[in-house]
């Protein structure tokens, strides 16, 4: 409006009346309304939100007034339909995963295994027993459920559960060491992606951390000549996302333990992943296992729920009895326990633990990271024509040799020899070809690398629905 007050030329005069001409002719909303396509919308999506979308779909057309001859009408239902499409798909939609790394953290990590969808969607539907003896009618403990599970497969004594594996480090931190000091090897002070740094939990579960050694040699007098009045534990932390090379020392937890037991002193180990099978007959390299970080003496050990375990999002703590017991009773317990639903998966994949064979096949992790190299080649030779077929107008598609991660930290130089699709772009960037690979209805997720996007197929289950999609 200000620019055609200031402008002299007629053309501009013209321009700004047929502008205001063309806002005249935009419907009322109750006008809309009465239409049978905005009787549709409202069946579908409910009167409130079908009234904000045909009102913003009206100030879109005041801002930029249709051409003439167009419907107005016609524009602003169309918009409007466009719009509550858009807010009915749910936010946190499925997606594939075919960047090669298995336990993506940004991808929601670990699968879980149709048990325990089962369990979830009973514990969810029903009331359960979760805090409730069924036998003797009293209350109950809501850890129970897992305990003794985590307990067969590590060998501690004793086990409890909390929201995640930072959680686990900050309530044992809190628990035994508030007001006093920590010990932790400089090759340690890890930081997980997200934030997690053991210097800043450290602080935030009041403890204070002393240092020990430097980045690449920690010793095990280091460890004996730290240890003072105000010493509460010695802490070993598992280097989950880096590996140091070269002129390096460091001591294991079998060696600091019985520093720490001739001190009175609890060790405890954070293992991050912390697997609760050795990996190696899945032909995996060899990741620590709790139960041989308990049997080297450990006396607490906290790892993850949805890293090479397989479950749901959670933090275990195992270990010493009278130790477990403490950190039941400290009040941030009761801030980071799990809910009923995180509860009722994590026992179900637990149960899986019992039955190596059965694991390897149920369990989607163990599964998706075992799955021979021949496999998914033979998958890959199978998908290609395919995909080429329906991208034939846009890339150039090759069947490639690559190598996947486990993800989330765990063996984080080791590759696991994979295979895929090289979508090579026939024309406009690898980047612009992966934006429409995102765009399909379930977007695919690849890896940009040499101006193409390969696509890993490890982790590619649902052959049919990503074939589908594409032809569509
Ligand atoms: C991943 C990791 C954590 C954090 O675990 P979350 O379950 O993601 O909270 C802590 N410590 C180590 C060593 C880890 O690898």
């Amino acid at each position: 409006m200000r620019a055609a007050a200031r402008s002299t030329g007629s053309e501009d005069k013209a321009d700004a009346r047929s502008r205001a001409d063309a806002r005249s002719r935009l419907p009322s909303v109750d006008r809309l309304l009465s239409t049978s396509e905005a009787e549709a919308l409202i069946t579908a999506h409910g009167r409130p939100l079908t009234l904000e979308a045909l009102r913003a779909a009206l100030d879109g057309l005041r801002e930029k007034p249709p051409k003439e001859g167009a419907d107005p009408a016609a524009i602003a239902l169309a918009d409007a339909a466009a719009r509550l499409a858009r807010l009915s798909q749910p936010s946190q939609r499925r997606v594939f995963n075919l960047t090669g790394t298995v336990l993506h953290t940004n991808l929601g990590r670990a699968l879980l295994p149709e048990e325990a969808v089962e369990a979830v969607a009973a514990a969810m539907r029903e009331p359960s027993n979760l805090e409730f003896e069924i036998g003797s009618g009293k209350r109950g403990e809501r850890d129970s459920h897992v305990a003794s599970w985590l307990i067969r497969f590590s060998g501690a004594e004793a086990a409890t559960v909390v929201n995640n594996n930072a959680a686990a480090v900050l309530l044992v931190l809190n628990t035994l060491a508030k007001g006093r000091e920590a010990v932790v090897s400089r090759g340690e002070l890890v930081e997980i992606g997200g934030a997690f740094r053991i210097p800043d939990v450290m602080a935030r579960a009041g403890t204070k951390l002393v240092e020990i050694g430097t980045t690449n040699r920690t010793h095990l007098r280091d460890y004996e000549q730290a240890i003072g009045p105000k010493t509460a534990l010695l802490m070993k932390v598992h280097t989950s996302n880096y590996r140091i090379d070269g002129f390096t020392a460091s001591v294991t937890a079998g060696e600091v333990a019985p520093v720490a037991k001739a001190k009175g002193l609890p060790l405890v180990e954070d293992l991050g992943s912390g697997t609760l099978v050795d990996l190696k007959p899945y032909g995996l390299p060899h990741e620590p296992t709790v139960a041989e970080s308990i049997a080297a003496g450990a006396d607490l050990v906290t790892f993850s729920g949805d890293k090479l375990l397989g479950g749901p999002q959670a933090g275990m703590i195992v270990g010493r009895c009278d130790l477990i017991a403490k950190i039941n009773k400290n009040p941030l317990k009761r801030a980071l326990r799990l809910d009923k639903i995180r509860l009722a998966a994590l026992e179900a994949v637990l149960r899986l633990y019992a039955d190596p064979e059965k694991l390897r096949h149920r369990l989607p992790t163990i599964r998706h990271l075992a799955r021979p190299k021949a496999e998914i080649e033979a998958l890959a030779r199978r998908l290609a024509p395919l995909v080429a077929q329906a991208l034939a107008a846009q890339a150039e598609v090759s069947v490639t040799d690559c190598a996947s991660q486990i993800g989330s930290g765990a063996l984080p130089v080791e590759n696991l020899p994979s295979a895929g699709l090289r979508l090579a772009p026939k024309s406009g960037s690898a980047d612009k070809l992966a934006k429409r690979l995102r765009d399909l209805p379930i977007p695919v997720i690849g890896r940009i690398a040499d101006g193409a996007v390969t696509l890993d197929l490890r982790c590619l289950e649902d052959e049919a629905a990503f074939l589908t999609q594409l032809r569509a």
